[in-house]
């Protein structure tokens, strides 16, 4: 074929979801990827008998499972986690994720207040002030003058152990520290209380989905598109590199899922105008992971759980343990486990020094599980910075760029797109939603 209605760059999350929402209205579609393998950030790749997410873990409910509904994808066999756990002073707390902020915040002020009983300097929590802000920012009124979500906190409270706690959650689910994103986007964010893990990989969704796309289209992997073409002033095709051959494939709109600068490159600079260049310098901030995949001969973490998960408050760099063996044991090989932590990392402005990010997630791994040295050993560690092609997000929360481009007939996906509210792969779904709507608007 050398003619499409809608050629989909990358078959990402986002990409797949404007491909099977296009494919199944009828419009011819054409995904291509670069890769081997689809699903980008959204996928799954084999290490040593163990199947190992290439980026998404944990599919908050909500976006993606409306979309595997409509597809007809079977979302009964995806393993929920319904219960969350924090560590606080070492201690672990079981809270309903619903009641996530507050109940922490409330055991901080419990062991606050223990320890100045018991003598020991403490700062004073100031809860009540704290949840009085904290609900009357949730309502949406306005409080002038403050920045950061460290800013707005730091009226009431000095209390290390409450920063933390915030940081935390602006660190591991946000994209970026809490002295770095404005107080106004983290009360956009949409809270997420229900988090589902897929117990045969997410690369297997992936595959469902492009088996709706191939039906009214094809899905084509290592094939690389090398270029935008534009004539006029509009897009008119894609040159695809497949089996080592370029070739212009036509098509009436391309959508990009490579990310906003990628697709600036592929279509070339020339072609976008200075307004659309000073909101991709003052928006686009890419957040950089530092994980590790932690496999062992005996459960280390979470034993006899396998619902839920771990945030951890006062560590150096993790802050999140999920303990996929526990969840989907069909992962791993017979008689081993796996535990997945995420890690806070030093900055979401400036670049990483990956070798010590990765040194101080060691570090917290050996101390918070002393059983580690004997039976456990790091499968993998990932640490992407800024710069890097693989982030956490391709921006932080509420700093989405828009789908359209100053092109008329080419757009993004994915998530340098998301919404106000939304991040990760529920963002990326959304953004998909949107772009299949205005594609199909225009065509
Ligand atoms: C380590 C890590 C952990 C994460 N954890 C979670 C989590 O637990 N929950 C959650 O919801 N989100 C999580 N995320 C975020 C989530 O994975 C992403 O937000 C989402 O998957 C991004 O999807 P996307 O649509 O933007 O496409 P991407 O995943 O970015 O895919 C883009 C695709 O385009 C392809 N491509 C690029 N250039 C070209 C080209 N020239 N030609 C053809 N193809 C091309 C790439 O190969 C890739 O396959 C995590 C991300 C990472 C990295």
């Amino acid at each position: 074929m050398k003619e499409y209605d809608i050629i989909i760059i990358g078959s990402g999350i986002g990409g797949l979801t404007a491909a099977t929402l296009l494919s199944r209205k009828g419009y011819k579609t054409l995904v291509v990827e670069s890769r081997t393998r689809i699903g980008g950030r959204f996928s799954t790749f084999e290490h040593e008998g163990f199947h190992l997410p290439t980026g998404a873990i944990l599919i908050p409910d909500g976006w993606v499972i409306k979309l595997l509904e409509e597809m007809g994808i079977d979302t009964n066999i995806l393993r929920p986690i319904t219960r969350v756990f924090y560590r606080i002073n070492g201690e672990r707390y079981e809270i309903p994720a619903e009641m996530g902020v507050p109940k922490a915040l409330d055991i901080i002020d419990q062991l606050e207040k223990e320890d100045a009983e018991k003598g020991r300097p403490t700062k004073p929590v100031q809860l009540r002030k704290i949840m009085r802000g904290y609900y009357k920012k949730m309502r949406g009124i306005k409080q002038e003058g403050i920045i950061t979500v460290r800013d707005w906190l730091l009226q009431y409270t000095e209390n290390e152990n409450i920063h933390d706690a915030f940081d935390t959650l602006c660190a591991g689910l946000m994209m970026a520290h809490s002295w770095e994103l404005p107080v106004s986007k983290f009360f956009q964010f949409q809270e997420m209380s229900k988090f589902f893990i897929v117990p045969n990989g997410n690369l297997s969704i992936a595959k469902e989905l492009a088996n709706i796309v191939e039906k009214n289209g094809a899905v084509w992997t290592n094939c690389p598109a090398r270029k935008i073409v534009i004539k006029n002033g509009e897009v008119t095709g894609v040159i695809v590199e497949k089996a080592g051959e370029q070739t212009e494939i036509n098509c009436k709109a391309v959508i990009s899922n490579t990310g906003v600068k990628r697709t600036l490159i592929l279509a070339g600079r020339e072609n976008f105008n200075d307004d659309y260049l000073t909101e991709m310098r003052l928006k686009l901030r890419p957040s950089p992971c530092v994980l590790a995949l932690v496999a062992s001969d005996k459960p280390l973490c979470l034993e006899g759980i396998n619902d839920g998960l771990e945030i951890i408050m006062g560590s150096q760099r993790m802050n999140t343990i999920i303990p996929i063996s526990n969840i989907c044991p069909e992962l791993v090989p017979p008689g081993q486990h796996l535990f997945y932590t995420s890690a806070k990392h030093d900055s979401s402005l400036h670049p990483m020094d990956v070798k010590y990010e990765i040194q101080q997630l060691k570090r917290d791994i050996e101390e918070f599980y002393p059983d580690f040295e004997k039976y456990g050993r790091i499968l993998k560690f990932r640490a992407c910075g800024i710069i890097n092609e693989w982030p956490e997000g391709r921006t932080w929360l509420g700093y989405g760029m828009p789908l359209e481009t100053p092109i008329p007939n080419l757009f993004n996906v994915g998530d340098s797109c998301v919404a106000p509210g939304l991040i990760g792969t529920p963002g990326s779904v959304e953004s998909g939603y949107r772009v299949a709507d205005i594609v199909e608007k225009i065509l």
